[in-house]
């Protein structure tokens, strides 16, 4: 068999949403190029990366879109959903706020996309352990009670950033495959 029957190829459009300022486009920045910005403006986001995976031997690519900042001024365009299979959905453990905000990001995301896209629910900044406003416990329950997976991350330390991109492509792989 030749080269391009020998390796397919998977390409799966990925969205970061969640309120401003709770981690994406840091979550991205390490997870694709491990890097960390301590003071990151809304402007450092990319439109997407590309990011090569391997899922069980299988080369697949996670393009993974950041909203760049558009957040801030509710105007996440359809455009942004259009085609995407996965979701991560990012609030701040130290605020609160960005939690009580699920709700509506979710129904943004099920207007733009499909009832199926792979979601998982990102409860981002484990790091400020002083500042914790959102339980592990109250996270877990939301996720599960919206059928999300769910995890906790830092971007700062890294812990879980690249568990979390990675639940969520296996499992678009899996269903796809
Ligand atoms: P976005 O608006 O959701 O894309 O958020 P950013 O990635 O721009 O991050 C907003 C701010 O939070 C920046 O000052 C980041 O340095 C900071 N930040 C992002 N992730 C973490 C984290 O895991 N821990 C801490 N302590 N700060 C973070
Ligand atoms: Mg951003």
């Amino acid at each position: 068999y030749s080269e391009e029957e020998k390796t397919e190829d998977y390409l799966f459009k990925i969205v970061l949403i969640g309120d401003s300022a709770v981690g994406k486009s840091n979550l991205l920045a390490r997870f694709a190029r491990n890097e960390f910005y301590p003071n990151s403006k809304s402007t450092i986001g990319v439109e997407f990366q590309t990011q090569k995976m391997d899922i069980d031997g299988k080369e697949v690519k996670a393009q993974i879109w950041d909203t760049a900042g558009q957040e801030r001024f509710r105007a996440v365009t359809s455009a942004y959903y259009r085609g995407a299979v996965g979701a991560l959905l990012v609030y701040d453990v130290s605020r609160h706020l960005t939690f009580d905000s699920v709700g509506k990001w979710l129904n943004e995301l099920h207007t733009h996309s499909d009832m199926n896209v792979v979601t998982i629910l990102i409860g981002n900044k484990t790091d400020l352990k002083d500042a914790r406003e959102v339980s592990t416990a109250e996270g877990k329950a939301l996720a599960e009670a919206q059928g999300l997976f769910f995890m906790e991350t830092s971007a700062l330390d890294s812990s879980n950033v690249t568990a979390a991109f990675q639940t969520v492509v296996k499992e678009i792989y899996n269903i796809l495959s």
